[in-house]
């Protein structure tokens, strides 16, 4: 049985985005939970205030909920009748993995899956996803390498569904690989964001969506890179439930999210 709508209370989460960590990120942490946070998340912070409206109760990914990665797999293969699960097995059968990249080297890329489609499942895309490979920081110059931030516990990375591709270029550049679909992930302490999360429309249908979310997924749960890890179980947040129409709610409670209060303090 796939988990249907959930009865009228909401739960309530309550995280902490470690701004009192001995590091120098508080400032950046709050100025960006003030401009783009506050309309799905409840602040409470010195500078920053906020109570979130019904229509955008975020969609919330509860670490705590499936106990375990083992747990979450054991949720996975009731989604759909198991097909969920098997479109990120054929997925990685067909030579799709997974990868932490440098954003900079990839743009050519990034602008090939935004473009890939003028209309997805929530309708018209924004003008944003529009944006020429110049005005997205133009054809890399040179490879750069995935750096792990500075700091654990406060940065945003690029990962992606890549396959690999002999002699496959990004400008001048030789990378070797392609990009299907990125996640921009954001942590602030206990909360993960999918800033972005985006896939080629012509490859969805080979499950790499699916694919990139488990691997966040596993990848948070094992703390696989020091950046992963943190004593607290942590919530990851993609947008508003309601936010994208029908198809992408669905998506997204398939995937393991469901509509909750967020209170992120200090
Ligand atoms: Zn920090």
């Amino acid at each position: 049985m796939e988990t249907g709508e959930l009865n009228s209370i909401p739960l309530t989460h309550a995280v902490s985005m470690h701004t009192d960590d001995q590091c120098r990120c508080k400032h950046s942490v709050e100025s960006y939970a003030g401009k783009y946070l506050k309309q799905l998340i409840n602040l409470n912070l010195r500078d920053a205030k906020s109570e979130v409206s019904e229509q955008n109760i975020p969609a919330v990914f509860d670490f705590e909920k499936y106990g375990s990665l083992e747990g979450y797999n054991e949720y996975l293969s009731s989604v759909q009748k198991g097909n969920w699960r098997r479109q990120i097995n054929r997925a990685a059968r067909e030579g799709y993995y997974c990868a932490f990249f440098d954003r900079s080297s990839r743009v050519p890329d990034i602008h090939l899956v935004n473009t890939s489609t003028a209309v997805r499942a929530q309708g018209e895309m924004s003008s944003h996803y529009f944006k020429s490979i110049e005005e997205l920081g133009g054809y890399p110059t040179a490879r750069f390498d995935f750096k792990a931030p500075k700091c654990n516990r406060h940065w945003d990375i690029w990962l992606g569904v890549f396959q690999p591709s002999e002699g496959y270029r990004q400008g001048d550049v030789v990378v070797g690989s392609r990009l299907f679909a990125y996640a921009h992930l954001r942590r602030l302490g206990d909360l993960f964001i999918y800033a972005l999360f985006l896939g080629h429309y012509d490859y969805l249908k080979d499950g790499v969506m699916q694919l990139l979310h488990s691997y966040v997924v596993e990848s948070i749960y094992k703390k696989s890179f020091p950046f992963l890890g943190g004593d607290n179980s942590p919530l990851l947040v993609y947008g508003g439930y309601k936010h994208g129409g029908i198809g992408r709610e669905t998506w997204k409670r398939r995937a393991g999210f469901e509509p909750a209060t967020v209170l992120a303090s200090e």
